[in-house]
């Protein structure tokens, strides 16, 4: 090993690869009923890492009475866990839908679903000013930050991103980043037809938009799933390796996260997130009827109908 090398790896392990941002809410913008831009800045911003598609991030809120308490710069989440809980300010997780680390600013698109959520209460009625910390991906952490779920193999045949309105700054992302010439189909179902957003896609990424309208979710969603793997020819039907058994997840006490560590083959390859119940429906649809291979499909529960996210 090189003098070199040992000092990366020094560096690797004194840097944490995400780290907390304090920041403000510059201006909100409302994207639709359901949807609100919040662009964040401040000056530690110009240390976050732009490595795009689905980037995952959490957003740590006030405390009711207001306030944050300190969590630190590394292992924060084990000393926020140690917290009593009224000192522990409510945290949720959300996606980057863009990042401009030269000017300092960051947007995040919420959910407005109410008043049930903290995250959401807080999102209804951001105004330039408001503080939160967001933990994200650290621009001086020497290698990949992580928290990245979208990777397609190389030789895929087609690209499905499919999932509800908590999915859409994710697929959005992605969809507007793919390159090459693979077709895709974007399947995105959101509350209402006011909720459609505007997307700038390349020829050959097909973006379906599915109004629930009053519908429960992963109505609409799931046979659209289902008929973009009815309609699947040629090459891109290579991902049916045949009908595998599947561990149940129980939704209800564990997080549905099921997502291959190293993607393969040359068919299908889709990513499907959204609410619990709909995704493990997708994934027993997927896997043990239409017996498409494990490798070639990233699961993820994004929210659980009726239960608060933890932490
Ligand atoms: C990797 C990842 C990325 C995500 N990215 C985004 C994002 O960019 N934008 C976004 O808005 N969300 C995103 N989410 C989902 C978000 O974390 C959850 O919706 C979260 O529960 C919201 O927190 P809350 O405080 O508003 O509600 P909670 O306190 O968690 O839940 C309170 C109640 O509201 C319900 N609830 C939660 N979310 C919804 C919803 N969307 N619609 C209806 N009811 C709901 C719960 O079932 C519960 O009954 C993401 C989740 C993950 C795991």
């Amino acid at each position: 090993m090189t003098a070199g090398s040992d000092q990366t790896l020094e560096r690797a392990t004194e840097v944490p690869a995400y780290r907390p941002f304090s920041v403000e809410v510059l201006r909100t913008r409302r994207l639709s009923p359901s949807f609100v831009r919040v662009t964040f800045g401040g000056e530690e911003l110009s240390d976050f890492a732009d490595e795009g598609f689905d980037q995952r991030i959490k957003v740590v809120f006030p405390l009711p009475g207001g306030g944050f308490t300190p969590i630190g710069d590394d292992d924060w989440y084990r000393r926020w866990r140690a917290l009593p809980a009224e000192l522990q300010n409510p945290i949720r997780t959300y996606t980057v839908r863009a990042v401009r680390p030269e000017r300092c600013e960051l947007d995040v698109d919420f959910v407005l679903h109410g008043e049930t959520g903290p995250a959401s209460r807080w999102a209804t009625r951001a105004a330039p000013g408001h503080r939160v910390v967001v933990i994200g991906p650290n621009a001086a952490y020497p290698g990949p930050t992580g928290g990245q779920e979208w990777a397609p193999p190389a030789g895929a045949a087609h690209l499905l991103l499919a999932g509800d309105e908590t999915a859409v700054p994710a697929i959005t992302a992605i969809a507007e980043a793919l390159s090459g010439e693979v077709r895709a189909t974007v399947l995105l179902e959101v509350p209402g037809p006011g909720d459609v957003l505007p997307l700038d896609v390349r020829p050959g990424v097909e973006v379906l938009w599915l109004s629930r309208d009053g519908a429960r979710h992963g109505d609409l969603l799931i046979p659209a799933v289902r008929g973009v793997l009815a309609g699947l020819t040629g090459p891109a039907t290579a991902a049916r390796t045949g009908a595998a058994t599947l561990e149940d997840v129980d939704i209800e006490v564990e997080t549905l996260w099921d997502v291959p560590e190293v993607t393969g083959g040359d068919g299908l390859y889709a990513w499907l997130a959204g609410e619990a119940g709909t995704v493990k429906l997708l994934r027993r649809h997927l896997v043990q009827e239409a017996g498409i291979d494990r490798s070639s499909v990233a699961f993820m529960g994004y929210w659980r109908l009726g239960r608060s996210e933890i932490g």
